[in-house]
């Protein structure tokens, strides 16, 4: 017999789940999850997990909570671990009783992990504390889809000097000021909506009792009626988003140097590097030279040479690299480059060797869907495509900025979706910047294809900005 482990994921932004929550997510077999939970948290689950969405159907219904139940009861009867996973924490207004009562009929083993509520962390990201000393000494979450029915005592919550919070209430808040006022709260009193909480695109719109009626909410919101629901204490500097497309190396690195820096990293486009099934022999000792021209070829072509058997002592090749990244990537097999251009463009590679070696034979290593640019000044070649790249898994994200690594990342994100004007683009290089031009968008073009020099025009983009908003 499996467990069920109930997790609270938190509210949108995927690093508010708890340590305990995001350690069973990686680590479960069966992830069933809902609408509402950050993509970069599903995505966190083992590549053999099975993932089960349950969440409403696009525009339509809810699967019936008895389906998720026994769907819930199936797997772990199949001796899975199931991380049947919430939004915010499964007792609030998640049904979370439900399925832990179900578990406990069936005899499940089972175990709750709390989450970050929405009811006080939307609030609390728009600006607003649900308590505060001397103003708001109690909050009340209340729920909007029982609006039109009796459960709610609106009678005594009109009479509260505290904070009153509502989940699911963006289309029903209209008729919830009008009763409250009916029963004598102050028209007065400070409303605010806080749309999508901590999204990129989060929106809060701020009022009073009388007027909440004449603002279109789009769910999902929380809406804060009392005194507090005037603060505002969001620090300037809220943080900002940064889509991210390349391979999984790349993307690895860039996303430690921006997280490091507190920006929020969404992953817009993952590439695949695929090795290509290479059936000729590679002799190495016909050629004077080895090129690379990007780390993942590095890692291929060793992998090559591994599965082959061959002894690395045969490698007795002068090595050519297109940048520092690559010189590195050769690094950690211990061997050091003997010729790196110095600007880390493939043109320039191809350039710098004709000029110190135009009559040696050279052998390029490279991707199937790589650049061309390589082509335009070198002699004497010939070449292997090591592997190519696909696109993996492609979403949309809300950001401030999106960064491209390649130009087929350009292609497969822009073949999908549009990027919004506000949007700052970053390039890596020339090759990825033309792409995007093709396209009709203008990007900051990196100086040197390193991840340092991406974060540095991110930094330098948003203290632009900064001073164009003074
Ligand atoms: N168990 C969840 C609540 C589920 S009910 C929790 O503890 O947070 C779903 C409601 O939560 C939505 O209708 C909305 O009112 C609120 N909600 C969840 N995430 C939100 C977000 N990012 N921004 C605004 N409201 C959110």
């Amino acid at each position: 017999m499996g467990k069920v482990y109930i997790v609270g994921a938190g509210p949108g932004d995927s690093e508010l789940i708890s340590v305990r929550g995001k350690r069973l997510v990686e680590n479960c077999d069966v992830l069933i999850y809902d609408r509402l939970i950050s993509d970069d948290i599903i995505m966190s689950a083992g590549k053999d997990c099975e993932k089960i969405y349950v969440g409403k159907e696009n525009g339509g219904h809810s699967i019936r909570q008895e389906k998720i139940n026994k769907i819930i009861i199936d797997k772990a009867r199949q001796g899975h671990i199931v991380v049947r996973l919430k939004g915010g924490d499964p007792f609030v207004f998640g049904r979370g009783g439900e399925e832990v009562l179900a578990l406990m009929e069936s005899n499940i083993d089972f175990e709750v992990v709390p989450g970050i509520t929405s009811a006080i962390a939307v609030p609390e990201i728009g600006g607003i504390p649900v308590t505060h000393r001397g103003i708001s000494q109690d909050i009340h979450i209340v729920t909007g889809h029982t609006a039109e029915t009796e459960i709610t005592d609106y009678e005594a919550l009109a009479r509260t000097k505290g904070t009153i919070v509502f989940l699911m209430a963006a289309h029903s808040i209209g008729s919830i000021a009008e009763r409250l006022m009916e029963y004598g709260m102050d028209p007065k009193t400070p409303v605010a909506a806080i749309e999508r909480g901590g999204a990129a695109d989060e929106r809060i719109i701020r009022t009073d009792l009388k007027n909440i009626r004449y603002e279109r909410i789009k769910p999902p919101a929380v809406i804060v009626v009392g005194k507090t629901a005037e603060f505002d204490m969001v620090s300037e500097s809220k943080r900002k988003t940064v889509a991210i497309t390349g391979t999984e190396d790349f993307r690895n690195r860039l996303k430690a140097k921006l997280l490091k820096k507190d920006y929020i990293v969404k992953e817009a486009c993952r590439l695949e590097t695929v090795p290509n099934d290479i059936d000729i022999d590679i002799d190495t000792d016909e050629y004077d030279w080895l090129v690379f021209t990007g780390r993942n070829g590095v890692r291929i072509f060793f992998d090559y040479i591994k599965n082959r058997k061959k002894d690395l002592r045969n490698l007795k090749n002068k090595i050519a690299v297109i940048g520092q990244g690559t010189y590195d990537a050769l690094a950690e097999y211990g061997i050091y480059a003997d010729y790196m251009p110095p600007v880390y463009t493939s043109e320039e590679l191809g350039k710098g060797l004709n000029n110190i070696a135009e009559n040696e034979s050279k052998l390029i290593l490279r991707a199937e869907n790589g650049s061309e640019e390589i082509y335009k000044y070198i002699k004497n070649y010939r070449e292997v495509k090591l592997y190519s790249t696909k696109a993996e898994y492609i979403t949309q994200c809300a950001e401030d900025y999106i960064v491209f690594g390649s130009s087929l990342g350009v292609n497969t994100y822009l073949d999908r979706y549009d990027i919004k004007d506000s949007t700052g683009i970053i390039a890596i290089g020339e090759v990825t910047c033309k792409a995007l031009r093709t396209r009709g968008y203008d990007a900051y073009c990196c100086k040197s294809p390193t991840v340092e020099d991406i974060v540095e025009a991110i930094d330098r983009y948003e203290k632009i900005k900064t001073i164009e908003n003074k």
